[in-house]
Order: structure tokens, then C-alpha cells, then sequence
């Protein structure tokens, strides 16, 4: 590894640093508070699962300080809001949020403010937060997450609002505390940040250069959540298959092979996966790990090579397709989601007929589908777009209608079949019924007859659909 690469883990003595300094936090609300009384934290994260699994490590990091946590900002003493980019309409609603925080505060002065993030880590919002927003005490960067007990002491010691949203490249650090949502699923972040510069994305510009952990830090945090009872980690980066080209570590293949290899009833589910870094070693991998499910996250965007051109994506409608067609001969019940971005700038109604006529060859199962937002900072938001809101509304509209007819003919063709399903809790179109994910990532109900339990897996047989539920029998 190079002096830059080390340079990127943050080194033990500022972790062991931090440790202490979160003790003496601790004793500071030992004095702020009554005897007997413990302060409680509300974090709500925004976005995808790389934010919630931060905002598990934020919830861990002020555990250590002597919060416990509680599921509503009225009641709490500290409010974190850990904040998304990636839409600008989320932007809207984590501003409205904060707001509405100020007359919280008002009732309980002693309420510490946070937002951090994505959002936070532009400097223009951060100035927002900053002038517009007195009433927010702590507004932290992605890069500096590991010194909240550093900054929640200053903030505490001083009374003065601490604003740190600097590095840019981006840190690892590793054995922070976590404090995990559920105990049957976990997210283990296997890389952080992206090199791709997509030409809509902010997120480069705010979760800086791609930096993978190493693959014994990651074996080894799967090893604790299987033996404490996980059956399910989905393994994070904003393209997994960069993993471990910029440090000389295995690569992505070579790591699903090494994690299936190790004992426990859990599955492997990983997210996201870039097409042009999609490899027939990857898929072959999936192919022959046992614990891997057979289901493939491939976002494509558009179907038009003009937009994805545009775009930046570097790959093709063509070369997407063929990483589609291997993956199917290789696994055929593999099931295929995507992510599809209507309205990129200037698209056209060709460019819209492609993308229409990619998802009917593809099939997909699920498709996540954006109007583009406009992301300051951006190529694509310097780009001319003659194409009236109007009409990427209609646009989109037939896109889903489009896809519900597809993703009804794949829920169809599940009847009769048998499928694992990991069960996760209470079913919401059955009466007494329970639900959970099957491998193919599909959401199966089933009635409970009290044999079934929560986090454990169930075998059901398919015997129709309804929605985007498919309803069975639990065997
Ligand atoms: S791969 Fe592209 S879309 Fe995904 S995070 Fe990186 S820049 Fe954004």
C-alpha cells in the first residue's frame, strides 16, 4: 500500500482518542441532566443504504456517549439528521425538518441540533444551515463522522456551534461503534466514495475517491453479526465491483468466494453494482456461491447510448445486455432490478422509446424510477434541456405503467414455484400473516401459523400475487 492509501485509515490513536473523549461526554451529561435521568437521541437518515448504515454507526458513536435512542425528535435531547444529496427535493424536505425543530428546542433549551451527511458536505449548504438555521449546533461533513464525540464535547464545553465539513478525499475508520437497526439483516459497508463522476451524480463531489476496506475487516465484522444471529448482509459501496483496485486488496469476486465460504445459515445480498465494472467473474462468482442470491442490482439509467453517453456511464445498451444475457444463462432464476432516470437533459422522445424498449427486453423485476434533478456542481446541470416538466411528467407515467405490466407477468410466473424467504415481520395484505424477502428480492406473504418465527428463514410456495406482493404458503 502507498503512503496515501495508509493515510486514508484513520489511525488507532485518533480512534482510541475519540473513545476517551466520548467518556467525557458522557460524564458531562452526568452533569447537565438529573441523577438518574438518561438523555435520549433521535437519528433519522435519508436516502440509500450506505446513509443508513452511517447513521448505525452515529447512532453507536452517541450510544458510547450515554444516549439511548428514541424514535421520535419530540422527545429527544439530540436530533442528527443525516442528510442525502442526491435529489433536490429531499434537500427541501430535510430543510423543512430542521425547521420544524426550532420550536421543539424552544420547549427544551438543552437540545443539541446535528445535521450531517450528504447535503451537509456542500459548502453552500452548510453556509445555509449556518445563517438561516441558529438554532442547529453541529452541522458535520461524510469525512469526519468518526470525531462526533470530539465535536459534541466542543459544542457542550464552549456553547459554540462547531461547523467541520473538511477532507475531501474521504477516511476510513474502522471499529466504530454500531448500533444496528435489526439483528436478522446487516449493512457492511465494503468501500466507500466513487470515482465515476457520472455527470448527474453529487455524489463524487461530497463522498469523495473510491477507498475499499480490507477484506480481513470485513470478513471479520461478518463473522460477529453472523454468529450474533444475522441471516442476511447486504454488502455496500456506490460500485462494489471497484472494490480493492485501488489498494491491491482481492477483488470483489474473490471476495464473495471468501465470504461463502464461511459457516453460518446467512445469505449474501450486495448493492450497487456499476454495469461497465460487471464482469463475467462476477456473475460466475454469483453463479457458483451458494450464499449469494441470485438477484443483480444493475442500474442503467436510459436505454438511448446518446444519454448514456451524456451521462458519462461508459458502457452501452449493447455491452449491458450481453452482461444481461450471460448472467441469465449462467443463473436462469436470476432476477434483474435497475434504476431508470426519465428527463436527463435534451432527451428525446427516441431516446425515451429506447429506454422503453431495453426494460421490455431486460424483463426487470423491479425498476427505481427519477425525474432528474438538477444537482448543482454538476456537468448535467450545465447541460441545455429544452424538454418541458410536462413532458418528462408523461414520460414517466408511461414508464411505470410500462413496467407494472412487466413486473405483474414476472410476479406470475413465481406461482407454483417454491421460494426461501427470510421473514421480517408482519405481512400488510393478509390478515395474520407475515412477510419477508425471497432470494430473487421479491416480497412474499404467508399466513402465520405461529411455526414461522421473525429473522429465521421460511420455505414458501407461491400461489398468487397481489400488487407487488407475491402471497404463498409457508412449508
Ligand atoms: S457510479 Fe455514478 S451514479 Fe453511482 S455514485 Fe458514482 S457517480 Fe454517482
Amino acid at each position: 500500500m502507498s503512503e496515501k492509501q495508509i493515510d486514508r485509515f484513520v489511525p488507532d490513536e485518533e480512534l482510541n482518542k475519540q473513545k476517551e473523549i466520548a467518556n467525557k461526554v458522557r460524564e458531562l451529561l452526568g452533569t447537565i441532566y438529573p441523577q438518574g435521568y438518561t438523555p435520549c437521541a433521535f437519528v433519522h437518515s435519508y436516502g440509500c443504504q450506505q446513509n443508513v448504515s452511517d447513521g448505525e454507526k452515529i447512532k453507536g458513536i452517541l450510544h458510547s456517549m450515554g444516549y439511548q435512542m428514541t424514535d421520535s425528535p419530540e422527545n429527544a435531547d439530540f436530533v442528527m439528521y443525516n442528510t442525502c444529496a442526491v435529489r433536490e427535493h429531499a434537500e427541501q424536505r430535510v430543510f423543512g425538518n430542521v425547521g420544524a425543530l426550532k420550536n421543539i428546542k424552544r420547549r427544551r433549551p438543552n437540545m443539541l441540533i446535528g445535521v450531517c451527511g450528504c447535503m451537509s458536505q456542500q459548502e453552500s449548504v452548510a453556509k445555509r444551515l449556518k445563517s438561516s438555521f441558529p438554532f442547529v449546533d453541529i452541522v458535520l461533513g461524510t469525512h469526519v463522522m468518526h470525531k462526533l464525540p470530539e465535536i459534541v464535547y466542543t459544542k457542550l464545553t464552549s456553547g459554540k456551534r462547531v461547523f467541520d465539513i473538511s477532507g475531501e478525499d474521504g477516511v476510513i475508520a474502522e471499529g466504530l461503534p454500531i448500533l444496528r437497526d435489526g439483528t436478522s439483516k446487516a449493512w457492511i459497508p465494503i468501500m466507500y466514495g466513487c470515482n465515476n463522476f457520472c455527470s448527474y451524480c453529487i455524489v463524487p463531489y461530497v463522498r469523495g475517491r473510491e477507498r475499499s476496506r480490507k477484506s480481513c475487516d470485513i470478513i471479520r465484522e461478518v463473522k460477529e453479526v453472523v454468529a450474533a444471529g444475522c441471516k442476511e448482509i447486504t454488502l455496500l459501496g456506490q460500485n462494489v465491483n471497484s472494490y480493492g483496485k485501488e489498494n491491491g486488496e482481492i477483488s470483489f469476486p474473490e471476495l464473495l468466494y471468501k465470504l461463502n465460504e464461511l459457516d453460518g445459515d446467512f445469505r449474501i445480498r450486495f448493492m450497487t453494482s456499476h454495469p461497465k465494472d460487471a464482469t463475467h467473474e462476477l456473475i460466475d462468482a454469483m453463479a457458483s456461491c451458494d450464499k449469494v442470491c441470485k438477484h443483480l442490482h444493475l442500474p442503467v439509467q436510459s436505454g438511448s447510448n446518446r444519454i448514456l453517453e451524456k451521462m458519462n456511464r461508459k458502457y452501452t445498451v449493447e455491452t449491458y445486455l450481453e452482461k444481461i444475457r450471460y448472467a441469465r444463462e449462467k443463473m436462469p432464476e436470476i432476477s434483474f432490478t435497475s434504476d431508470i432516470i426519465v428527463g436527463f437533459p435534451n432527451e428525446q422522445d427516441e431516446d425515451f422509446e429506447a429506454t422503453l424498449s431495453l426494460i421490455k427486453e431486460v424483463g426487470y423485476d423491479l425498476l427505481y424510477t427519477f425525474i432528474y434533478s438538477k444537482r448543482p456542481g454538476t456537468p448535467a446541470a450545465e447541460m441545455i434541456d429544452e424538454i418541458t416538466d410536462e413532458r418528462k411528467g408523461e414520460r414517466f407515467r408511461t414508464l411505470l405503467a410500462v413496467q407494472e405490466e412487466i413486473a405483474y407477468k414476472k410476479l406470475s410466473d413465481m406461482k407454483g414455484k417454491i421460494f426461501k424467504a427470510l421473514c421480517e415481520g408482519e405481512g400488510r395484505v393478509l390478515e395474520n400473516s407475515l412477510c419477508g424477502r425471497a432470494d430473487n428480492n421479491v416480497m412474499v406473504e404467508f399466513e402465520n401459523t405461529g411455526k414461522q418465527k421473525i429473522g429465521e428463514f421460511v420455505n414458501v410456495k407461491i400461489t398468487s400475487s397481489k400488487g407487488y406482493v407475491c402471497l404463498g404458503e409457508a412449508l
